[in-house]
Protein backbone atom coordinates (compact mmCIF):
# COMPACT_ATOMS: atom_id res chain seq x y z
CA UNK A 1 0.00 0.00 0.00
CA UNK A 2 1.41 3.31 -0.83
CA UNK A 3 0.80 6.37 1.37
CA UNK A 4 1.51 9.94 0.44
CA UNK A 5 1.76 11.98 3.07
CA UNK A 6 2.16 15.76 3.97
CA UNK A 7 3.44 17.33 6.94
CA UNK A 8 3.45 21.02 7.63
CA UNK A 9 3.34 21.68 11.45
CA UNK A 10 6.21 24.27 11.79
CA UNK A 11 8.42 25.43 9.61
CA UNK A 12 9.45 22.08 7.28
CA UNK A 13 6.75 21.90 3.72
CA UNK A 14 7.35 18.03 3.46
CA UNK A 15 5.58 15.13 1.42
CA UNK A 16 6.35 11.90 0.79
CA UNK A 17 5.51 8.33 -0.52
CA UNK A 18 5.44 6.03 1.50
CA UNK A 19 5.17 2.17 1.15
CA UNK A 20 3.46 -0.51 3.96
CA UNK A 21 4.85 1.72 6.58
CA UNK A 22 8.38 1.06 5.80
CA UNK A 23 10.24 1.86 2.44
CA UNK A 24 10.62 5.80 1.59
CA UNK A 25 9.79 6.04 -2.37
CA UNK A 26 10.07 9.46 -2.25
CA UNK A 27 11.13 12.34 1.01
CA UNK A 28 11.00 16.29 -0.23
CA UNK A 29 11.69 18.61 2.88
CA UNK A 30 11.70 22.26 1.75
CA UNK A 31 12.80 23.71 5.03
CA UNK A 32 11.77 27.76 5.91
CA UNK A 33 14.75 28.04 7.99
CA UNK A 34 16.30 30.83 6.11
CA UNK A 35 13.60 33.20 6.37
CA UNK A 36 13.22 32.55 10.16
CA UNK A 37 16.50 32.92 11.35
CA UNK A 38 16.63 37.00 11.34
CA UNK A 39 13.31 36.31 13.81
CA UNK A 40 15.75 34.33 15.99
CA UNK A 41 12.88 31.49 15.84
CA UNK A 42 9.32 30.45 13.62
CA UNK A 43 6.83 33.34 12.60
CA UNK A 44 3.55 31.44 12.39
CA UNK A 45 2.20 33.74 9.89
CA UNK A 46 5.49 33.65 7.75
CA UNK A 47 5.80 29.68 8.04
CA UNK A 48 1.82 29.77 7.30
CA UNK A 49 2.29 31.84 3.82
CA UNK A 50 5.23 29.73 2.84
CA UNK A 51 3.62 26.29 3.19
CA UNK A 52 0.83 27.93 0.67
CA UNK A 53 3.75 29.13 -1.51
CA UNK A 54 5.21 25.21 -1.98
CA UNK A 55 2.84 22.72 -0.49
CA UNK A 56 1.36 22.00 -3.77
CA UNK A 57 5.02 21.99 -5.31
CA UNK A 58 6.46 19.55 -3.02
CA UNK A 59 3.12 17.10 -3.62
CA UNK A 60 4.16 17.14 -7.17
CA UNK A 61 7.66 16.66 -6.29
CA UNK A 62 7.35 13.53 -3.91
CA UNK A 63 4.87 12.12 -7.15
CA UNK A 64 7.79 12.89 -9.44
CA UNK A 65 10.63 11.02 -7.44
CA UNK A 66 8.63 8.34 -6.60
CA UNK A 67 7.46 8.22 -10.62
CA UNK A 68 4.12 7.80 -9.33
CA UNK A 69 0.45 9.17 -10.34
CA UNK A 70 -2.14 10.08 -8.23
CA UNK A 71 -4.12 6.77 -9.44
CA UNK A 72 -1.18 4.49 -7.82
CA UNK A 73 -2.26 5.54 -4.25
CA UNK A 74 -3.65 3.84 -1.65
CA UNK A 75 -4.48 6.70 1.11
CA UNK A 76 -3.42 10.72 1.51
CA UNK A 77 -1.97 10.98 5.12
CA UNK A 78 -1.73 14.37 6.79
CA UNK A 79 0.06 15.98 10.37
CA UNK A 80 -3.49 17.24 12.06
CA UNK A 81 -1.76 18.46 14.96
CA UNK A 82 0.00 19.02 17.24
CA UNK A 83 1.94 22.13 15.63
CA UNK A 84 0.78 25.81 14.74
CA UNK A 85 -2.56 26.27 13.84
CA UNK A 86 -2.15 28.07 10.60
CA UNK A 87 0.43 26.03 9.26
CA UNK A 88 -1.50 22.93 10.23
CA UNK A 89 -4.72 24.37 8.64
CA UNK A 90 -2.49 24.12 5.02
CA UNK A 91 -1.28 20.77 4.96
CA UNK A 92 -4.37 19.66 6.16
CA UNK A 93 -6.11 21.33 2.98
CA UNK A 94 -4.07 19.81 0.92
CA UNK A 95 -4.78 16.87 1.72
CA UNK A 96 -8.43 16.69 1.76
CA UNK A 97 -7.79 18.01 -1.66
CA UNK A 98 -6.13 15.50 -2.57
CA UNK A 99 -8.26 13.11 -1.33
CA UNK A 100 -11.62 14.37 -2.74
CA UNK A 101 -9.74 14.89 -6.65
CA UNK A 102 -8.52 11.69 -6.29
CA UNK A 103 -11.06 9.56 -4.27
CA UNK A 104 -8.78 8.52 -1.78
CA UNK A 105 -9.26 7.87 1.90
CA UNK A 106 -7.98 10.45 4.84
CA UNK A 107 -5.84 9.41 7.30
CA UNK A 108 -4.82 12.10 10.20
CA UNK A 109 -1.98 11.43 11.97
CA UNK A 110 -0.09 12.78 15.50
CA UNK A 111 3.05 14.61 14.60
CA UNK A 112 4.58 12.83 17.62
CA UNK A 113 3.47 9.51 16.50
CA UNK A 114 5.27 10.65 13.48
CA UNK A 115 8.66 10.99 14.95
CA UNK A 116 8.36 7.82 16.93
CA UNK A 117 7.40 5.65 13.59
CA UNK A 118 10.37 7.19 12.21
CA UNK A 119 11.99 4.20 13.25
CA UNK A 120 9.55 2.08 11.45
CA UNK A 121 11.38 3.22 8.24
CA UNK A 122 14.92 2.07 9.09
CA UNK A 123 14.07 -1.67 11.46
CA UNK A 124 10.22 -3.31 12.63
CA UNK A 125 9.26 -1.58 15.52
CA UNK A 126 9.75 -4.49 18.23
CA UNK A 127 6.80 -4.26 20.90
CA UNK A 128 6.74 -3.36 24.15
CA UNK A 129 9.13 -0.69 23.38
CA UNK A 130 9.90 2.83 25.11
CA UNK A 131 10.45 5.93 23.03
CA UNK A 132 12.62 8.91 24.19
CA UNK A 133 10.60 11.79 22.70
CA UNK A 134 12.95 14.93 22.17
CA UNK A 135 12.11 17.41 20.36
CA UNK A 136 11.60 21.51 19.93
CA UNK A 137 8.13 20.96 21.68
CA UNK A 138 8.22 17.56 23.49
CA UNK A 139 10.46 16.23 25.38
CA UNK A 140 8.20 12.75 26.68
CA UNK A 141 9.28 9.10 27.64
CA UNK A 142 6.27 7.12 25.89
CA UNK A 143 5.30 3.26 26.18
CA UNK A 144 4.25 1.18 23.91
CA UNK A 145 2.74 -1.56 24.75
CA UNK A 146 1.62 -2.38 20.73
CA UNK A 147 1.45 -0.67 17.53
CA UNK A 148 -0.66 3.05 18.18
CA UNK A 149 -1.10 2.71 22.06
CA UNK A 150 0.36 5.33 23.76
CA UNK A 151 1.11 5.40 27.31
CA UNK A 152 3.34 8.76 28.88
CA UNK A 153 5.21 7.77 31.33
CA UNK A 154 7.47 10.95 31.65
CA UNK A 155 7.20 14.38 30.32
CA UNK A 156 8.65 18.11 30.92
CA UNK A 157 6.84 20.11 33.58
CA UNK A 158 8.64 23.17 31.73
CA UNK A 159 10.90 23.68 28.65
CA UNK A 160 11.33 21.18 26.17
CA UNK A 161 14.86 19.68 25.34
CA UNK A 162 14.49 21.45 22.02
CA UNK A 163 13.87 24.69 23.28
CA UNK A 164 16.02 24.80 26.11
CA UNK A 165 19.00 24.23 23.43
CA UNK A 166 17.39 27.05 21.25
CA UNK A 167 16.93 29.30 24.04
CA UNK A 168 20.68 28.84 25.24
CA UNK A 169 21.84 28.88 21.71
CA UNK A 170 20.53 32.44 21.13
CA UNK A 171 21.64 33.57 24.77
CA UNK A 172 25.28 32.54 23.08
CA UNK A 173 24.94 34.41 20.26
CA UNK A 174 24.48 31.29 17.81
CA UNK A 175 22.02 31.33 14.89
CA UNK A 176 18.62 29.56 15.19
CA UNK A 177 18.32 26.89 15.43
CA UNK A 178 20.23 26.79 17.51
CA UNK A 179 20.77 22.64 18.54
CA UNK A 180 22.74 21.62 15.65
CA UNK A 181 25.82 24.43 16.67
CA UNK A 182 25.82 23.99 20.50
CA UNK A 183 26.02 20.32 19.53
CA UNK A 184 28.80 21.25 17.27
CA UNK A 185 30.68 23.69 20.00
CA UNK A 186 30.48 20.85 22.79
CA UNK A 187 32.49 18.98 20.90
CA UNK A 188 35.37 21.11 20.55
CA UNK A 189 35.03 22.25 24.34
CA UNK A 190 35.15 20.51 27.74
CA UNK A 191 32.85 20.72 30.30
CA UNK A 192 34.83 22.81 33.09
CA UNK A 193 31.92 24.52 35.01
CA UNK A 194 29.39 21.47 36.37
CA UNK A 195 26.00 22.80 35.54
CA UNK A 196 22.97 21.27 37.20
CA UNK A 197 20.68 19.09 36.77
CA UNK A 198 16.88 18.76 37.69
CA UNK A 199 16.30 15.40 39.16
CA UNK A 200 13.00 16.41 40.47
CA UNK A 201 11.12 13.78 42.91
CA UNK A 202 12.88 10.43 43.69
CA UNK A 203 11.94 7.82 40.70
CA UNK A 204 10.56 10.87 38.82
CA UNK A 205 10.18 10.47 34.83
CA UNK A 206 9.41 13.95 34.47
CA UNK A 207 11.90 16.35 33.05
CA UNK A 208 12.35 19.91 33.59
CA UNK A 209 15.05 22.27 31.41
CA UNK A 210 14.27 25.69 32.51
CA UNK A 211 16.25 26.00 35.91
CA UNK A 212 19.36 24.80 33.77
CA UNK A 213 18.36 27.34 31.19
CA UNK A 214 18.46 29.88 33.29
CA UNK A 215 21.63 28.69 35.34
CA UNK A 216 23.23 29.39 31.63
CA UNK A 217 21.98 33.09 30.72
CA UNK A 218 23.08 33.90 34.45
CA UNK A 219 26.62 32.66 33.57
CA UNK A 220 27.02 34.34 30.93
CA UNK A 221 25.25 37.44 32.57
CA UNK A 222 27.27 37.32 35.01
CA UNK A 223 30.62 37.09 33.29
CA UNK A 224 29.73 39.38 30.59
CA UNK A 225 29.57 42.03 33.31
CA UNK A 226 32.75 40.96 34.88
CA UNK A 227 34.53 41.68 31.54
CA UNK A 228 35.37 38.35 31.42
CA UNK A 229 35.99 36.22 28.18
CA UNK A 230 33.22 33.92 27.41
CA UNK A 231 33.90 30.89 26.34
CA UNK A 232 30.80 29.34 24.16
CA UNK A 233 32.47 25.59 23.47
CA UNK A 234 32.90 25.41 27.55
CA UNK A 235 30.01 26.56 28.25
CA UNK A 236 27.93 24.55 25.16
CA UNK A 237 29.99 21.36 26.98
CA UNK A 238 28.90 21.89 29.83
CA UNK A 239 25.21 22.61 29.02
CA UNK A 240 25.06 19.46 26.47
CA UNK A 241 26.51 17.27 30.00
CA UNK A 242 23.72 17.95 32.07
CA UNK A 243 21.08 17.65 29.09
CA UNK A 244 22.37 14.23 28.61
CA UNK A 245 23.34 12.72 32.16
CA UNK A 246 19.45 13.83 32.73
CA UNK A 247 18.42 11.76 29.44
CA UNK A 248 20.11 8.86 29.65
CA UNK A 249 19.39 8.61 33.64
CA UNK A 250 15.76 9.04 33.28
CA UNK A 251 15.83 6.57 30.31
CA UNK A 252 17.67 3.73 32.07
CA UNK A 253 15.02 4.13 35.07
CA UNK A 254 12.14 3.88 32.34
CA UNK A 255 14.06 1.08 30.64
CA UNK A 256 14.65 -1.17 33.93
CA UNK A 257 10.79 -0.53 35.35
CA UNK A 258 8.94 -1.33 32.05
CA UNK A 259 10.43 -4.58 30.57
CA UNK A 260 10.58 -3.56 26.87
CA UNK A 261 12.46 -5.02 24.17
CA UNK A 262 13.27 -2.02 22.02
CA UNK A 263 14.19 1.25 22.82
CA UNK A 264 13.65 4.36 19.99
CA UNK A 265 14.90 7.54 20.00
CA UNK A 266 12.83 10.31 17.84
CA UNK A 267 12.28 14.05 17.49
CA UNK A 268 14.52 16.88 16.10
CA UNK A 269 16.98 16.70 18.89
CA UNK A 270 17.74 12.77 18.55
CA UNK A 271 19.75 14.33 15.64
CA UNK A 272 22.67 15.41 18.66
CA UNK A 273 25.86 13.57 18.78
CA UNK A 274 26.42 13.72 22.27
CA UNK A 275 23.44 12.09 22.82
CA UNK A 276 23.51 9.44 20.45
CA UNK A 277 26.94 8.14 21.73
CA UNK A 278 25.88 8.33 25.42
CA UNK A 279 22.58 6.26 24.34
CA UNK A 280 24.82 3.86 22.20
CA UNK A 281 27.07 3.64 25.15
CA UNK A 282 24.49 2.85 27.90
CA UNK A 283 22.05 0.69 26.27
CA UNK A 284 23.36 -0.54 22.49
CA UNK A 285 25.12 -4.13 24.56
CA UNK A 286 21.59 -4.78 26.64
CA UNK A 287 18.68 -3.91 24.37
CA UNK A 288 17.62 -3.23 20.64
CA UNK A 289 18.10 0.84 20.35
CA UNK A 290 16.98 2.42 17.58
CA UNK A 291 17.89 6.06 16.92
CA UNK A 292 17.41 7.37 13.16
CA UNK A 293 19.21 9.04 10.83
CA UNK A 294 19.75 12.18 11.40
CA UNK A 295 16.73 13.45 8.43
CA UNK A 296 14.42 11.69 9.87
CA UNK A 297 14.56 12.59 13.16
CA UNK A 298 13.95 16.27 12.27
CA UNK A 299 10.71 17.15 10.80
CA UNK A 300 9.78 15.47 7.22
CA UNK A 301 6.67 13.48 5.90
CA UNK A 302 8.39 10.09 5.72
CA UNK A 303 7.89 9.68 9.85
CA UNK A 304 4.46 10.79 8.87
CA UNK A 305 3.43 8.34 6.07
CA UNK A 306 5.03 5.51 7.97
CA UNK A 307 2.65 6.24 11.36
CA UNK A 308 -0.25 6.20 8.85
CA UNK A 309 0.20 2.72 8.02
CA UNK A 310 -1.11 1.44 11.07
CA UNK A 311 -4.21 3.75 10.90
CA UNK A 312 -4.52 2.48 7.47
CA UNK A 313 -4.37 -1.35 8.55
CA UNK A 314 -7.28 -0.67 11.07
CA UNK A 315 -9.27 1.09 8.35
CA UNK A 316 -8.96 4.38 11.35
CA UNK A 317 -9.73 6.99 8.37
CA UNK A 318 -10.43 10.85 8.73
CA UNK A 319 -13.67 12.04 7.54
CA UNK A 320 -14.40 15.86 5.49
CA UNK A 321 -14.51 17.55 9.18
CA UNK A 322 -11.06 16.75 9.68
CA UNK A 323 -8.86 19.75 10.86
CA UNK A 324 -5.58 21.58 12.38
CA UNK A 325 -5.72 20.37 16.35
CA UNK A 326 -2.88 22.53 17.30
CA UNK A 327 -3.20 21.18 21.40
CA UNK A 328 -4.14 17.50 20.07
CA UNK A 329 -3.15 14.74 22.76
CA UNK A 330 -1.10 11.19 21.70
P1 LIG B 1 7.69 19.06 17.95
O1 LIG B 1 8.15 17.91 17.14
O2 LIG B 1 7.80 18.85 19.42
O3 LIG B 1 6.36 19.58 17.53
P2 LIG B 1 9.46 20.59 16.31
O4 LIG B 1 8.80 19.83 15.20
O5 LIG B 1 9.66 22.06 16.18
O6 LIG B 1 8.72 20.27 17.67
P3 LIG B 1 11.73 19.00 15.68
O7 LIG B 1 11.74 19.41 14.27
O8 LIG B 1 11.40 17.61 16.00
O9 LIG B 1 10.86 19.96 16.59
O10 LIG B 1 13.14 19.35 16.29
C1 LIG B 1 13.68 20.65 16.18
C2 LIG B 1 14.53 20.86 17.39
O11 LIG B 1 15.64 19.97 17.35
C3 LIG B 1 15.09 22.26 17.49
O12 LIG B 1 14.92 22.73 18.81
C4 LIG B 1 16.59 22.06 17.16
O13 LIG B 1 17.43 22.99 17.80
C5 LIG B 1 16.80 20.66 17.72
N1 LIG B 1 17.99 20.00 17.14
C6 LIG B 1 18.21 19.69 15.85
N2 LIG B 1 19.44 19.12 15.71
C7 LIG B 1 19.99 19.11 16.96
C8 LIG B 1 21.25 18.67 17.51
N3 LIG B 1 22.19 18.14 16.73
N4 LIG B 1 21.45 18.81 18.83
C9 LIG B 1 20.50 19.34 19.62
N5 LIG B 1 19.32 19.78 19.17
C10 LIG B 1 19.06 19.66 17.87
MG1 LIG C 1 11.45 22.68 12.18
FE1 LIG D 1 8.71 17.74 15.14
Amino acid sequence: KKILAIETSCDETAAAIIENGTTILSNVVASQVESHKRFGGVVPEVASRHHVEQVTKIIEQALEEAQLKPADLDAIAVTEGPGLVGALLIGVHAAKAMAFAHGLPLIGVHHIAGHIYANQLVRPMNFPLMALVVSGGHTELIYMEEDGRYETIGMTRDDAVGEAYDKVARTLGLPYPGGPHIDRLAHEGEAVQTFPRSWLEKESLDFSFSGLKSHVLNVVHNQKQRGEEICVENIAASFQESVIDVLVTKTRRAVDTYQVKQLVVAGGVAANKGLRAALEKEFAEEIELSIPPLNLCTDNAAMIGAAAYDLLKKNQFADWSLNGRPGLEL
